[in-house]
Parts: C-alpha cells; sequence; structure tokens
C-alpha cells in the first residue's frame, strides 16, 4: 500500500515514516485539529462563566446561602461543569466553579453555598 498524505490523500514520497506532503499540509491539519480543540475550549468556558454567574446572583440573593437544588436547575445551572472541588467535612465536597461552591446540604434538599478567597500568588510564603 502506498503511504499517502493526512491531509490531502495524495501520495507520498520520501521518507517512509512522512505524513504529510509538505509544510503546507502539516499546517491546514494541525490548524483544523487546533481550530476544534478550541471551539470546545470556548463552549466550557462559556458553560462555567454562566455557572459561576448564577451562583454569584444566588449569593446576594440568599443571606443563609442555602439555595433548593429546584432554584438552582429553575436558574439554568448546569450540574455538568465545574472547575474543581475541596473537601469540607469527611465525607463531603463542595464543587467550585471558579471561587464559588456548593455542596448538598444534609436532607439532600439544598445547597450550601460558599465563596472562596483568592490563594495567594504561588511562590509567597
Ligand atoms: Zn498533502
Amino acid at each position: 500500500m502506498i503511504p499517502t498524505c493526512i491531509e490531502c490523500s495524495e501520495p507520498l514520497r520520501g521518507r517512509a515514516d512522512k505524513k504529510f506532503c509538505d509544510d503546507v499540509c502539516r499546517t491546514a491539519y494541525h490548524n483544523r485539529l487546533n481550530k476544534n480543540s478550541n471551539r470546545l475550549v470556548r463552549i466550557i468556558n462559556r458553560r462555567l462563566q454562566q455557572n459561576r454567574r448564577i451562583l454569584d446572583m444566588l449569593w446576594n440573593a440568599h443571606p443563609l446561602r442555602r439555595v433548593p437544588a429546584e432554584v438552582l436547575r429553575q436558574n439554568g445551572y448546569d450540574f455538568r461543569y465545574s472547575t474543581h472541588i475541596r473537601n469540607s467535612e469527611p465525607g463531603s465536597q463542595y464543587i467550585f466553579c471558579y471561587d464559588l461552591g456548593l455542596k448538598v446540604t444534609e436532607d439532600g434538599q439544598e445547597f450550601q453555598l460558599l465563596k472562596e478567597a483568592p490563594a495567594p500568588p504561588s511562590g509567597v510564603k
């Protein structure tokens, strides 16, 4: 079987491990890959920022920082997207969107909100 270019499918000549005709095909191929992954990153970033806006709005609207799960859903909070997790008491975790986190309450009906203070810059003691 004659090896062909990954980008344009033309038969390849030269070294056996060649994947592309030339730099034009190589660049076109990698640009397309990057475009797709950049698009996915943009979509995820938008969802995360939307979740953060919702948490911020609820943080300001609920002085006790307890919010029914239904209210989160009604406001469009997407539970699939978060930035990090922190343990609180044993067996319980806050799920964060940037600086704002939520944790399901003991009765499972509400979420407790938590705002994280920014971490000091790395290298600072
Ligand atoms: Zn090619």
